[in-house]
């Protein structure tokens, strides 16, 4: 079991910053003025190691670094292996790239038709609205083009996006992500959202955004009456350990809900974060008791110098197996693979069927007990 009691008091900003004001700690905007973006801020904060040393020295020309206060205070920072520190301080290894590693791992640019869209599957796009998050993962998917350092040129508008979207009226849904949709301000989103609104096909819009995640404080009155205006907007949080669940989120994610917002959660599977089925059993309950369901549990792409980060395919499918029957299927999230080069996202589950034919159905159930289903005749 994992010590669950370790996370039954919400964590609170603590640490550095206690001297400032509440309104300026909890202005979202502070939190941005504030980040520490290179090794020397934060070595000021903490003791770094060699690794992580040698980490942030090369890593602005892969992935800028980048850290908001709020999330800095999250780390253990006595530990080593604090797997909050680990997703976004940067260490050597990131700078050793495998065969197998791709900058576009997933394939987007050749399923891109018009800048900024991605239109991969019949009728949903995604819409990259920026090329900047609050804090980078340091195993983004999207380090080709997010935070400004790989000299990517990202489209300064989203007007042929759009104007694709409107063009195309098979497309059902929009994904808006990028980057991180919500470090855009309220105008801008507002702006955004009402463009798509006014698109009489598109039926479904939803927001990837760690946001909330790395400053709760983004989440304030006038961005939740804001998106109230376009409801209901799905938005996908993306968090990994439980330990991001902090009171600040809870009451984030409880104003956006309010807001008519539907949560759901994205995490990414990765190797000493959260790699075990006890974390994403503990992730999962402190979601729920968020109001957030877990929606996918990716298996770590194929990204340049991410093999620090990634397990084996059977570790995420275990986890799975011990996470089905054991607790509420609303926290069991869908593990998935996005197939390398561009194939979409697979879904990669443990084995219940052992086997299928027009008579029976033979079936292992959660405590691996074998029934069998007959098939009508
Ligand atoms: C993940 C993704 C989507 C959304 O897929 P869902 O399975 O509907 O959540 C859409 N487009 C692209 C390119 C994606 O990577």
């Amino acid at each position: 079991m994992y010590p669950e009691d370790h996370f039954s008091r919400w964590r609170h900003g603590q640490g550095h910053w206690g001297d400032v004001a509440p309104e300026q700690w909890n202005d979202w905007l502070w939190q941005m003025r504030h980040r520490i973006v290179d090794g020397q801020g934060l070595e000021k904060l903490m003791q770094l190691t060699e690794n992580e040393r040698q980490g942030l020295m090369l890593a602005d020309e892969k992935l800028a670094f980048s850290l908001t206060p709020h999330f800095f205070n999250l780390i253990d920072r006595g530990d080593p292996d604090c797997p909050i520190r680990k997703q976004v301080i940067p260490r050597a290894a990131e700078m050793v790239v495998n065969p197998e590693e791709l900058e576009d791992p997933v394939g987007e640019e050749k399923t891109s038709p018009v800048p900024r869209l991605v239109h991969r599957y019949p009728d949903r796009v995604l819409l990259l609205a920026t090329d900047r998050c609050a804090s980078y993962c340091r195993y983004c998917t999207r380090s080709r083009l997010v935070s400004g350092s790989t000299g990517y040129a990202f489209a300064t508008h989203f007007e042929p996006a759009l104007q694709y979207i409107e063009a195309h009226n098979e497309v059902r849904d929009v994904l808006i992500s990028g980057g991180d949709p919500l470090i855009l301000s309220d105008d801008k989103i507002d702006h955004l959202l009402k463009r798509l609104r006014a698109i009489e096909h598109v039926e479904f819009i939803r927001i990837g955004t760690r946001a909330p995640v790395f400053m709760p404080q983004r989440v304030t009155d006038s961005l939740c009456a804001m998106l109230e205006k376009y409801a209901p907007i799905f938005i996908s949080l993306h968090t990994n350990h439980p330990r991001e669940c902090t009171q600040e989120l809870k009451q984030a994610c409880q104003k956006l809900i309010r807001a008519g917002c539907v949560l759901g959660n994205q995490s990414v599977l990765l190797k000493g974060v959260n790699d075990t089925a006890a974390i994403q059993r503990s992730l999962a309950h402190r979601l729920l008791q968020m109001g957030v369901r877990p929606y996918y549990l990716y298996q770590c792409d194929l990204i340049t110098g991410s093999a620090h980060f990634r397990t084996n395919v059977q570790t995420g499918i275990e986890i799975i197996r011990e996470l089905r029957g054991f607790t509420s299927g609303y926290a069991i999230p869908q593990y998935v693979i996005d197939a390398p080069g561009g194939g979409g996202k697979v879904p990669a589950n443990p084995q219940y069927i052992q086997s299928i034919d027009n008579k029976t159905v033979r079936m292992l159930n959660w405590q691996g007990d074998s029934y069998e289903y007959p098939q009508p005749q």
